[in-house]
């Protein structure tokens, strides 16, 4: 059938291949997650169930794909740097993206009763899927800094809302007008003062994402850590909102960006 007269439609399908020796980063994000976390009763700010299970469905895909050397979560996404010199699907671009995703997502729900034995899905969830290529590791590098300063961000708001609520008796709307135009520092004296609530010593897995980087020495071992945050939360914040204080210092600028010519045991 391959040579059929309909075979022709098959020319219409483009090629999409990705630039080589670029570092291609691929992200995925949980699709309307306000609502699947909603619907399946997160706890808030953070439920920890469900951050693990986004670590084990990372693991399942860096264990799939040996060409992944590093993989940075928080929240409902997950980041995954392939190295440079890929030559995955011939780096065709939706087959790599669709393809992650949907292993991801398989495993998502695979090993949903492990972490939520006594609440079943109710609607499977799913994800969405791009990759970024970036030339440089100062790129890659910035790349992590920006996401977990939005991991920092995003928790030290939530964590503070959230204290407002369900500690200070305020509603969502009331817990907004508080936060609005407040600076880290605020949001520290709040939690502080109001909740007893000093926000260094909270879990690291909700100040700073989850990483997942292969141990090549060891047999290709998937390992977790925290990147160490180099972020300093005490300089004053002068004019500066949160906003723009993520573009300030980077976080992960001590860590080891996976040497590209160093083959991946397997
Ligand atoms: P989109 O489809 O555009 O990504 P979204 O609703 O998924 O929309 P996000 O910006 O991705 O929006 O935010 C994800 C939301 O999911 C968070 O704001 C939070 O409410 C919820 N969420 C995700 N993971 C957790 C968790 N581990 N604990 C509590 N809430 C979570
Ligand atoms: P690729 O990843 O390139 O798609 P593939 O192994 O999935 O590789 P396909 O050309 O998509 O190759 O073919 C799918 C194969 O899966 C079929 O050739 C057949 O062997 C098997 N298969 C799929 N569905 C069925 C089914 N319902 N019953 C029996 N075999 C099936
Ligand atoms: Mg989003
Ligand atoms: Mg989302
Ligand atoms: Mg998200
Ligand atoms: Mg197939």
């Amino acid at each position: 059938m391959a040579n059929s007269k309909y075979a022709y439609v098959r020319s219409f399908e483009l090629p999409d291949p990705l630039l080589p020796g670029t570092f291609m980063l691929f992200r995925l994000d949980g699709h309307s997650f306000h609502r699947f976390s909603d619907q399946h009763e997160f706890k808030k700010p953070n439920d920890t169930r469900a951050l693990e299970l986004m670590d084990h469905a990372a693991k399942d895909v860096m264990t799939e794909y040996p060409d992944i050397v590093l993989a940075f979560g928080e929240s409902d996404e997950f980041s995954f740097l392939l190295r440079k010199s890929t030559t995955l699907y011939n780096r065709r671009e939706s087959k790599i993206v669709s393809t992650l995703t949907s292993l991801f997502t398989a495993s998502y729900v695979m090993h949903w009763p492990k972490y939520f034995p006594d609440f079943p899905l109710r609607y499977p969830p799913s994800f969405d899927g791009r990759i970024v290529l970036y030339p440089t590791e100062k790129h890659i590098r910035d790349y992590f800094a920006w996401r977990q300063a939005d991991t920092h961000i995003n928790n030290l708001y939530n964590t503070t809302f959230w204290a407002l609520v369900q500690q200070g008796g305020q509603t969502t709307t009331q817990a907004h007008a508080t936060l609005r135009g407040t600076f880290a520092k605020d949001k520290h004296e709040i939690l502080f003062s109001r909740f007893g609530i000093n926000y260094n010593t909270l879990e690291d897995r909700f100040r700073k994402g989850s990483v997942l980087f292969r141990e090549e020495a060891c047999s290709n071992r998937l390992h977790r850590l925290f990147f160490k945050v180099t972020y300093n939360s005490q300089i004053p914040p002068k004019e500066t909102n949160d906003e723009q204080r993520m573009t300030e210092e980077p976080i992960a600028a001590d860590h080891p960006i996976p040497n590209e010519d160093r083959p991946v045991s397997t």
